[in-house]
């Protein structure tokens, strides 16, 4: 992987066995650890507030809480068919990610559920970085001084394979004892909010781009990767827009 990585962002040793920082930040039980070097901690939140100032500056409508219900093409436009109203465009990118089957016919995305949480402001926290576990199914990152835990999908993921929002007892429950056994065995903490999320993933680790019709474009399947992704696939889908 690292050789991969290297070819691609001219970094050695992006991903390490996080051995050396064990001890630093007083983990435990945490054999096969990996820290990764080159991920970019992002604040989803500042990132969403930029994105909505772009839309606002370019006279951008953006239209919440309405349910799509059925999207089809007539040749010459694309009607949306909502839960209030109809809508035509000259054409549609449809990217709504794990929830992609619920409108278009597309087979090889599916839903896949990740549940998280964050604790409170913990004084004096040393652990700093990305870091990831088992394969990768488990992840976790300080913000400032909170530490969010996510994964462990890996226990159930039929269960997981779902577009509820919803958080269960089996997977909270694992990720509260990694986080008082392993992660910060020596320090309290309170967890301050659970949630989850749907990613969209298939049997390829990469973005379906493509035109479904003649005036609907799907930019969907981002596997765990939307964030660092999404720009570029918004791109990519708006260059076939404008085709
Ligand atoms: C716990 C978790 C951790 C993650 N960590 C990372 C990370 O570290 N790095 C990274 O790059 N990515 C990460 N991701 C993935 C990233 O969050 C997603 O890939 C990204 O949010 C996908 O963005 P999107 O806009 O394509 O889809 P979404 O954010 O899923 O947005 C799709 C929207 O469409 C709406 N929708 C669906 N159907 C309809 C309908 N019929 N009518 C109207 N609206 C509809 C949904 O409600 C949703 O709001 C993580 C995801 C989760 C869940």
């Amino acid at each position: 992987m690292n050789e991969k990585m290297l070819k691609v962002i001219g970094e050695r040793n992006c991903y390490a066995l996080a051995n050396s920082k064990i001890k630093t930040f007083g983990f435990k039980n945490a054999k096969g650890l990996i820290l990764n070097r080159c991920e970019g901690q992002i604040d989803t939140g500042k990132m969403m507030e930029s994105l909505m100032i772009l839309v606002r500056k370019n006279n951008i409508t953006i239209l919440t809480g309405i349910t799509v219900t059925n999207i089809f093409d007539t040749g010459f436009a694309a009607i949306i068919e909502t839960d209030i109203a109809e809508f035509s465009a000259k054409k549609v990118v449809v990217a709504i990610n794990g929830f992609a089957k619920q409108l278009l016919n597309i087979k090889d995305v599916n839903p896949a559920r990740a549940q998280v949480l964050i604790t409170k402001p913990i004084k004096g926290l040393k652990i700093k970085g990305s870091f990831h576990y088992q394969q990768g199914y488990y992840y976790f990152r300080n913000i400032n001084n909170r530490l969010l835990f996510g994964g462990a999908r890996n226990l159930d993921i039929k269960g997981e394979t779902s577009t509820d929002f919803k958080i269960t007892a089996q997977i909270q429950k694992d990720l509260e004892k990694k986080l008082k056994h392993m992660i910060l065995p020596n320090t309290p903490f309170e967890i301050d909010q659970r949630w989850a999320g749907i990613m969209g993933v298939g049997s390829e680790k990469k973005p379906i781009i493509k035109l479904v019709s003649k005036n609907i474009i799907a930019a969907v399947r981002m596997g765990g990767m939307g964030v660092a992704i999404g720009s570029i696939v918004g791109k990519e889908a708006a260059e076939l827009a404008n085709e």
